[in-house]
């Protein structure tokens, strides 16, 4: 297909201020990348962090966007994996130097030299973008592109998270309701976990949302839930609720912080520690995350619930994500997609 010499996007050029509309070259790719026609693009909690400025190396000018769904249209030097037509998912993870001591370990999702979509490379808050073929996920047919979208940072992430909170758990807590615990709570609830869900107080909705969703209890944050958890959860960037996790897990539980950014954590005594419970953290993904979420996903099968807006608007889903009015995900739709939906 012809591509055209400009193409439009919403471009973030410097922290704390609206993203600007602007025409941009269309990108060529580079040996190893493809030149992906964006359907529709994802967005995430960790987009919000970028433009306050909480993480604080992004390139810039810079177009945000770490969930992308597209078609690959041309093809760079050397690259093996994707033919033109295909359809593909681009994930936080864009590059990694496959040389340093973590790459060299098996854990690249700690790759001091990583390139992040949509932070440190250009995402898919725009009609085109490019990517190394080698960080692109084939995409589960079922599946429409807007759908799609938050599997591959709120589902990837949250499968992390999921997978980092252990194999032996029967009760298993999820503190912030958002796109990545909407994802996860199906997949645990399939594989046979009992789901307990941690909204903001008084989220009455957000409650009624998890149980649709098979939690078998949703209650407010800062309450106990009837039974002592084996682990839990965050996906909301509040500090205080790694203290109230692990007030609710019991011995030898792990609470498990999926963000990438959070609020202080306050003071706690060391009881609630104490019993050989533990704290940790999920930075990033490897590509081993994402080829095993994207094949269960469609077996449980996971279904997605979106909030649609048009790219222009990507203001507006970036607010209305901050002002947690969203049930599930927002997703930016290109004009390519139209004809799709
Ligand atoms: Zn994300
Ligand atoms: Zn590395």
């Amino acid at each position: 297909m012809a591509i055209p010499a400009t193409m439009r996007a919403m471009v973030l050029e410097a922290p704390r201020q609206p993203l600007r509309e602007t025409q941009l070259p269309a990108p060529q790719p580079a040996a190893q990348q493809v030149l992906i026609q964006v359907h529709a693009c994802g967005v995430c909690r960790t987009d919000l962090h970028i433009v306050d400025g909480e993480l604080s190396e992004p390139k810039l000018p810079l177009i945000l966007g770490h969930e992308i769904v597209g078609t690959v249209v041309a093809l760079g030097d050397g690259v093996r994996r994707f033919r033109l037509g295909d359809r593909v998912g681009v994930p936080w993870l864009g590059y990694t130097c496959g040389e340093c001591r973590y790459c060299r370990k098996d854990q690249e999702n700690l790759c001091e030299r990583a390139g992040f979509t949509g932070y440190t490379l250009d995402g898919g808050y725009a009609e085109y973008t490019v990517a190394y073929e080698q960080y692109c996920f084939h995409l589960p047919a079922a599946y429409p592109n807007a759908a799609a979208a938050p599997l591959l940072c709120a589902g990837l992430i949250g499968y992390r998270t999921y997978r980092l909170s252990g194999d032996r758990v029967e009760h298993l807590g999820i503190y912030g309701f958002g796109a990545a615990a909407h994802i996860i709570a199906q997949v645990a609830v399939h594989q046979g976990k009992r789901v307990y869900a941690f909204t903001k107080p008084g989220d009455t909705q957000g409650q009624d949302f998890a149980r649709r969703l098979g939690a078998a209890w949703a209650g407010d944050s800062g309450t106990l839930p009837p039974v002592e958890l084996d682990a839990a959860m965050i996906f909301a960037p509040v500090g205080s609720l790694v203290v109230e996790a692990l007030r609710a897990t019991a011995k030898g539980g792990v609470v498990v912080s999926g963000g990438i950014h959070m609020s202080d954590i306050p003071a706690f005594p060391y009881r609630l520690l104490w019993e050989e419970r533990v704290i940790r953290s999920v930075a990033n993904l490897t590509r081993r995350d994402g080829e095993e979420f994207l094949a269960i996903a469609p077996q449980v099968p996971v279904e997605t619930t979106v909030t649609r807006f048009p790219l222009e608007h990507a203001n507006l889903a970036l607010q209305t994500l901050r002002a947690g009015e969203l049930e599930g995900a927002a997703v930016l739709i290109m004009p390519s997609d139209r004809d799709v939906q």
